[in-house]
């Protein structure tokens, strides 16, 4: 069996050893980050229009509005400055995500990374540190890893770019968002998190795996600024688009 024999000489050099295989399912392809021809085209790549603010897929009506925003940003501006994402949080996008972020696929960190660093080159290219959204202890230890810090370690890498990994930390355990709207969410994640190291007159580039109604972005962008960064954009590997449109 071949991993058994290679398994001493650690994942680096089997990923040197195996050819990359698609994102979604085993058919081989030409690099890590990429999908064989059929999962392409099952899946949706976030692209024009989508909010200026916020990175969420608009509908071509909406883009034609005066500010290029989704309403949701027009009414209640988030704190953070712009906002990107590489995917629709759609059924392929859980595919590749919930394995990742609950069943011990971290390999697929590394593929994630190479879709965001597409979708994000722009806020990647200005950023001076990543940083990616804590989790709670208690969680952590569930889960024993945290995502959102492997694909900023991924990040980091590929771009050259410097990661604090606890320059944000979850002071308080937030009860599962999944229900609420976008004002209960800011108000259940008020006082949650809190910045930890020194990023005063930093560009912070914010890492998660998925950006849902943007209030988690939102109050960590907040407990940066706070804390003295310069400016605070978010890059995520799916975005949940605008109810409106799914
Ligand atoms: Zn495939
Ligand atoms: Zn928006």
């Amino acid at each position: 069996m071949i991993l058994d024999v290679f398994k001493p000489v650690g994942r680096a050099v089997l990923d040197t050893l195996l050819p990359p295989s698609c994102l979604a399912c085993d058919a081989p392809v030409d690099a890590d980050g990429q999908f064989c021809l059929p999962c392409f085209r099952r899946v949706n790549f976030i692209s024009s229009p989508f909010c200026a603010h916020c990175g969420v897929p608009l509908p071509f009506a909406e883009v034609a509005s005066a500010t290029g925003f989704c309403s949701a940003c027009a009414a209640s501006p988030p704190v953070f400055h712009e906002a990107r994402s590489a995917l629709r949080y759609d059924y392929m996008a859980k595919q590749l995500i919930l394995p990742f972020k609950y069943a011990d696929r971290t390999d697929a960190a590394r593929g994630l990374a190479v879709l965001m660093a597409r979708a994000g080159a722009k806020l990647l290219a200005r950023a001076d540190v990543l940083v990616p959204v804590p989790l709670h202890k208690t969680r952590l230890r569930a889960r024993r890893y945290n995502q959102s810090a492997l694909l900023a370690a991924e990040l980091a890498r590929m771009a050259g770019k410097r990661v604090v990994q606890d320059a944000l930390a979850r002071v308080k355990p937030t009860a599962v968002l999944g229900p609420l709207g976008v004002a209960a969410r800011r108000e259940a994640l008020a006082g949650t998190i809190a910045a930890r190291r020194n990023v005063a007159g930093l560009a912070v580039l914010l890492i998660d795996d998925v950006m849902t109604s943007g209030a988690t972005a939102d109050a960590c962008a907040a407990a940066l600024l706070a804390a003295g960064a310069g400016r605070v954009d978010v890059l995520t590997a799916a975005r949940v688009p605008d109810p409106r449109l799914s």
